[in-house]
């Protein structure tokens, strides 16, 4: 029987898309830049390289933080300091809490029924302060994040550090939701919970996953 559900944050409860460009957005107009949708496209496509750049090893963090922004400016023609306007953005990104559809009903349907924690790979203050704003921390018994456990979904250490602060409860007898094949749903399995991939995109579901939903408030049809 199924006792508690974990849920992931950004790209499940949170919409992390919509917040960055509500951060860009709101940022350049304060900076007197007229903002054009068009300018995420650039966006992501600079900031999408020097991610893959960082996993290659090829830039740090910090170097990435230093020329995101500048790099980006460029391109676009814009006359902005990019090391400035990157502390700004990011401070914007930290208060930004733009729900994704759904959410809410959910937990509204979840809450009282099942115990409910939420697990994201992301620092702690910071989202707990984003679900705070969205309305969503009354429902959470627990806000397990890796920036206080000091581990990463999938890694086990995330989730043996959870379900040390819950011993009645099993991970058979848990439901991990979220969207990331790679970190909600690999970690969520190879503890012995049960799955549930949010999936937008409409990409194959791999056989080891218990459960997929396309929309949040599918979760009715599995409990
Ligand atoms: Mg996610």
């Amino acid at each position: 029987m199924i006792k508690a559900i974990f849920i992931d944050i950004d790209g499940t409860l949170l919409d992390f898309e919509a917040c960055v460009e509500e951060s860009m957005r709101v940022g350049l107009t304060e900076k007197g830049i007229e903002y054009k949708p068009e300018m995420l496209v650039t966006f992501h496509r600079i900031n999408d390289g020097l991610w893959r750049d960082l996993e290659k090893g090829k830039l740090t963090f910090e170097e990435l933080l230093k020329i995101r922004w500048a790099t980006i400016f460029e391109a676009l023609e814009i006359d902005l300091d990019g090391p400035e306007f990157e502390k700004y953005f990011r401070a914007r990104l930290h208060e930004s809490a733009i729900p994704m559809e759904g959410s809410f009903e959910m937990l509204e349907y979840l809450f009282g029924k099942y115990r409910l924690f939420a697990a994201s790979n992301g620092p702690h203050e910071q989202q707990v302060q984003r679900l705070e704003r969205a309305g969503m921390l009354r429902f959470f018994g627990e806000v397990f994040t890796s920036g206080k456990i000091g581990a990463e979904k999938p890694a086990k250490e995330f989730f043996e550090y959870c379900f040390d602060k819950i011993p009645d409860i099993k991970p058979e007898e848990s439901l991990m939701l979220g969207d990331s094949l790679t970190s909600d749903m690999k970690g969520g399995n190879a503890f012995g919970m049960k799955t549930v991939w949010l999936n937008l995109n409409g990409k194959e579901k791999p056989e080891w996953v218990d459960y997929e939903i396309k929309s949040l408030l599918e979760i009715k049809t599995i409990i």
